[in-house]
């Protein structure tokens, strides 16, 4: 069996920047959920993003559970999430016994549909927040997802977990809503094995959310808590991880857009496959490389043949209101997310992939696709057949 390629897995620098900041953190004794690479770390990344203020936690889930408790979601609270994304963008609404209203997606960008988000409000003025997402390193259309929550004043939580270096209109994703999120999940752009962050320019808030991310520590000798606190603060050891790992994020992006633009180039041009969208305001970190099947090539043909060859591919994420746990909440849309599921696969985009293994993935692919068109009823005549006889 040939070696595994994966989807995005962990990859630590080639210089072993983390491990320097790993060994400072054992040399000095900070084996601790603070240290000198917790507050750099902090600083480091609050200072490339641009925003005032960055708090190190546990996971991203973690720190959209505290944005949403600085947002003073609380029972019975209605809060919008976008319905097409990872289950940890909606589990901390619940553990706030608050109430999702799932958004559906816009094709323009794969995000939240603004139009979707309007209708929401008419239904539901009094929503608290708004949980957007930027899936794969795009970027939702945040000018006017931003409008109208202002409009409806509702504060704006960016799930920016998969979109660390990602800009939108030259700005970094996760600075435009009254909090961003990053993760620093193993199969993230960079990574700490486990962590996550919190920034916000509202520097009072952010003090609140280290206080209960620490156990709700009043300041007094006893441990007094006068709140519900909890333990989600970021490792000193694992800080330093992503301390190296925040020099190289750069490397990572331009490793990732070659990637997309290996597989644009090579499968772009087959009839039944479009790429993820590519809006001028979008500058993506590519975090994974998606595209859509339109037939009669489907998902699951491809993860199929990849899967025999030992290489990681996978549909894009179920929508929330589809979610066994999730559907008995409401949804607001026209079937867009449903779409994008149904049709979307993420291809390897592993940065340690070499060009051997980027064109093992791309004539699996294409093999799959002529079949497929091989067996269509109508004359079975092969579209694109220029590309056929270069093959
Ligand atoms: C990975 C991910 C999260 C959760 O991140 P953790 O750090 O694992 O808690 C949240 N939202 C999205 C969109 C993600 O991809």
């Amino acid at each position: 069996m040939k070696e595994r390629i994966f989807l995005s897995s962990p990859h630590m620098s080639e210089e072993g920047y983390e491990l320097e900041y790993v060994h400072e953190a054992f040399a000095t004794n900070w084996i601790a959920p603070l240290g000198v690479n917790v507050d750099q770390f902090e600083i480091e990344l609050a200072d490339m993003v641009g925003a005032r203020a960055a708090v190190a936690l546990s996971s991203a889930t973690a720190a959209i559970h505290l944005a949403l408790k600085a947002a003073g979601v609380g029972e019975g609270d209605i809060v919008f999430c976008q319905s097409l994304t990872f289950s940890a963008s909606a589990n901390p609404i619940l553990y706030e016994k608050a109430v999702p209203v799932f958004i559906d997606s816009d094709e323009k960008t794969w995000n939240m549909s603004p139009d979707a988000l309007e209708a929401a409000f008419e239904k539901y003025p009094q929503a608290k927040a708004v949980i957007v997402v930027h899936l794969y390193g795009l970027s939702a259309d945040m000018d006017r997802i931003k409008a109208i929550s202002e409009k409806y004043g509702a504060v704006v939580i960016e799930d920016a977990a998969e979109s660390l270096g990602s800009f939108y209109k030259g700005k970094p994703t996760g600075t435009f809503g009254d909090y961003g999120v990053y993760s620093f999940n193993g199969n993230k752009i960079i990574t700490t094995s486990g962590g996550g962050m919190l920034v916000s320019n509202r520097e009072d808030k952010m003090q609140k959310v280290k206080f209960w991310a620490t156990q709700a520590r009043d300041p007094a000798r006893h441990y007094q808590h006068s709140e519900l606190g909890y333990n989600y603060r970021l490792s000193n050891v694992l800080a330093g991880i992503g301390r190296g790992q925040l020099k190289v994020l750069r490397d990572r992006v331009e490793k990732k857009r070659a990637i997309y633009a290996f597989y644009k180039k090579e499968l772009g041009h087959l009839a039944g496959i479009s790429f993820m969208p590519d809006n001028e305001w979008d500058a993506p970190n590519y975090w994974l490389s998606a595209l859509l099947l339109d037939g009669p090539m489907l998902p699951d043909d491809v993860i199929d043949a990849l899967e025999k060859e030992n290489i990681e591919s996978r549909p894009l994420w179920k929508p929330m209101h589809l979610q066994p746990y999730f559907e008995r909440f409401d949804f607001i849309g026209t079937g867009v997310a449903e779409t994008l599921f149904e049709k979307g696969i993420c291809l390897p985009s592993d940065t340690k992939m070499t060009e051997a293994d980027l064109e093992r993935v791309v004539s699996i692919i294409r093999d799959v696709w002529v079949s497929k068109w091989k067996l269509q009823p109508t004359g079975s005549v092969l579209p694109d057949v220029k590309y056929i006889e270069g093959l």
